[in-house]
């Protein structure tokens, strides 16, 4: 296995996915990730991003799934976010692997959407520009400094119907319901380790695991009493172990009675991924374009 993964992760790659996965996984940990972002339709339009980004010399290639987004490859994340485009939030930089899950929850104006775990809040503004702002998001974050940025970042890319709650959201009444949930619940970050960077921040211990591995069933336990019966919910993390995916979604449906609703992924062809023991559920496999993630949908049935 490529020097630099932290064995207790190493370990796991192995007796999840066998030593050949395991060693693309790595391979993707080692590759110099490119800059990626989302032009914000509240704001601007993507063809408009192009044209201002080609004129400082800044070249960008589609997306082929999302028309939104766009590949970065010649400049570095610092030359971006000096511009005014960054700094008047037409643009968001934003990995994407993470783009996906709001585009495949769906929700549409009008809808009451919850998003559990928000900061700094990526998936929150993108879900109001899908939804032209049309749709009313609450947006839970549990850590103070966290839950400003977030608000910061709400603010500055014009989401206008977006609530803010500096709160546990295990701790939410279960009076409220929701349409439509996103739970991109916190993790190890197994799928983002880049290694060589100083940003690579991925925790792997088996306490640590044990850990969030509570958290994340706690909290989707959560959402399926928050969520309206009948109604559709994402459960994401930036994690490629089956331990924060896989085994947490299957025993809270075993629990809960909730069902699987396999992900429509025609047009994510050229999003590379790592086998599933759920079918119908996504991992994505990181490399140079993608970090590591995992998405599932879920109906409440009663
Ligand atoms: N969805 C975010 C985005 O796209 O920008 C990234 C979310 S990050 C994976 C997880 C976040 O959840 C962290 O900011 C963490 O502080 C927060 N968090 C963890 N447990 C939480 C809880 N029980 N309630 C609310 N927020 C929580």
């Amino acid at each position: 296995m490529h020097e630099g993964v932290p064995a207790y992760l190493a370990q796991l790659l192995r007796a999840q996915y066998g030593e050949e996965t395991a060693e693309r996984i790595a391979q993707g940990y080692a590759a110099q990730r490119v800059v990626t972002l989302r032009a914000n339709p509240l704001k601007t339009d993507a063809q408009t991003v192009r044209e201002r980004l080609a004129a400082q010399d800044i070249e960008t290639s589609p997306v082929p799934w999302y028309a939104d987004a766009m590949i970065v490859r010649g400049a570095r994340e610092d030359a971006l976010t000096g511009l005014d485009l960054y700094e008047r939030g037409e643009i968001y930089l934003q990995s994407l692997s993470s783009m996906i899950p709001p585009l495949l929850l769906g929700a549409k104006p009008g809808e009451n959407v919850l998003d559990m775990a928000a900061a700094p809040g990526g998936k929150t503004t993108q879900i109001a520009a899908l939804t032209g702002n049309q749709a009313m998001v609450t947006a839970c974050e549990m850590n103070k400094i966290r839950a400003e940025r977030l608000r910061y970042n709400v603010q500055r890319q014009g989401a206008t119907r977006v609530t803010v709650m500096n709160i546990d959201s295990r701790n939410l009444d279960d009076l409220f319901s929701f349409d439509r949930i996103l739970l991109d619940a916190p993790c190890s970050g197994s799928g983002t380790v880049q290694l060589g960077s100083p940003r690579s921040k991925g925790q792997f211990s088996r306490e640590f695991l044990s850990r969030t591995t509570k958290q994340q069933e706690a909290l989707l336990h959560k959402a399926l009493r928050l969520l309206r019966p009948g109604c559709e919910m994402i459960y994401s993390t930036c994690s490629v172990l089956a331990q924060e995916n896989e085994e947490i979604v299957s025993r809270v449906l075993r629990k809960t009675g909730a069902l699987i609703v396999p992900l429509e992924l025609a047009a994510f062809d050229s999003v590379p991924r790592l086998p599933v023991s759920i079918p119908g559920t996504l991992c994505v496999a990181p490399d140079e374009l993608h970090e590591g993630f995992f998405v599932a949908k879920i109906r409440r049935m009663k």
